[in-house]
């Protein structure tokens, strides 16, 4: 951290700094220039907030040098974390395609789905159990139902299964049927689950919350990081602006500045991002080609009769669709699509 102290400071403002600085564990490193003195704090400075000198007087101004997501930062994990999700790995060359509907509404339809989409080229399953609805009336969630559905989905066609878990008493049950923890953009801030879920080892899909910058992104990708959970996927799902032709506005930019701030994987969903089928595979494929690492896809056999993002769930056959298009792009990335297991149908 570079502390900037003003042209008119006094020595012994400067010497309080100094104090301060020491007394947060850091070492001091001072130059003296002709316009004004700058101190520099050397030493573990990630977990000692910029305010703590900003509010000092004489101090013009506090620049940080390493990032505050110290974990998750490529500062300090220079190589690509890449890690393992049944049968393909997440991270690495491979492309991951998650897909399925925004909600498990019956089994009928969460098996059907998962078939589809794995004959479209997937290479896991997601399906909400527990939904964070805007309204308190409208369709919830399956709960406890919908995960012995998923369950099922998964080992007929063993597709790994993905959900949202929104609360951190419904842990215990989540880590019991599903292959990676989805926080929601309404819970990215929601510390307490975070740390409950750095305790456990089931990879975590981490998404952007509606209005978060990239940077708190990473800090709360370093809640979990700092519990000893490793496995983490960012998902950019777009963020809120004065747009109001799509429902959210996909930062594409978020890619490659996330790839270069950090080492963890990064997805994309172009379903919540657009919020309409239509545009779904053109977003899709831009966000390959931008470098990310896989894709979150809502795919429902109806989409006129979903009980949530109908209107942004994409029918399974124009999902098909959407996966080659996006093998295609994989390719000219000098990438490919995760390899999907062959399981018997039936
Ligand atoms: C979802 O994936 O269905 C969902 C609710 O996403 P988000 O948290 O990004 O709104
Ligand atoms: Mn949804």
């Amino acid at each position: 951290m570079m502390i900037i102290m003003k042209s008119n400071a006094t020595p012994q403002q400067v010497e309080h700094v100094i104090e301060q600085i020491k007394a947060a564990g850091l070492n001091v490193h001072i130059s003296q220039g002709v316009e004004a003195t700058v101190i520099g704090a050397v030493g573990e400075a990630h977990s000692i907030p910029a305010e703590r000198f900003e509010g000092l007087e004489g101090v013009e101004a506090v620049k940080r040098i390493t990032q505050p997501f110290k974990l998750a930062s490529r500062q300090f994990h220079p190589e690509n974390s890449v890690f393992p999700l049944d049968g393909f790995t997440v991270g690495g060359d491979e492309i991951a395609v998650i897909a399925g509907p925004c909600a498990v509404e019956s089994r009928a339809q969460i098996t059907e789905t998962a078939w589809r989409v794995k004959e479209a080229g997937a290479s896991a399953l997601r399906g909400g159990v527990f939904k964070p609805r805007t309204s308190p009336y409208a369709f919830q969630g399956l709960g406890q139902e919908g995960l012995e559905y998923l369950a099922e989905a998964r080992e007929q066609t063993g597709l790994p299964v993905v959900a949202e878990i929104m609360s951190q008493t419904q842990l215990d049950l989540m880590v019991k049927y599903v292959d990676v923890l989805q926080v929601g953009a309404r819970n990215m801030q929601n510390f307490n689950l975070l740390r409950a879920i750095g305790e456990t080892q089931t990879p975590v899909l981490l998404k952007r919350g509606l209005s978060a910058t990239i940077e708190e992104l990473l800090m709360s990708a370093e809640y979990i990081l700092a519990g000893g959970n490793k496995q983490i996927m960012l998902c950019e799902r777009g963020i809120r602006t004065f747009e109001t032709a799509t429902r959210n506005t996909t930062d594409i930019n978020a890619i490659p500045v996330l790839k270069s701030l950090t080492h963890l994987p990064v997805i994309l969903d172009p379903s919540h991002s657009t919020g309409h089928a239509d545009y779904v595979a053109s977003v899709a494929r831009a966000a390959i080609a931008a470098g990310a690492d896989g894709l979150i896809v809502e795919v429902h056999p109806d989409p006129a009769k979903a009980l949530s993002d109908g209107k942004q769930s994409l029918k399974p056959d124009k999902f098909a669709e959407m996966v080659k298009q996006v093998g295609q792009i994989a390719q000219v990335m000098g990438r490919s699509l995760a390899a999907v297991q062959a399981v018997a149908h039936g």
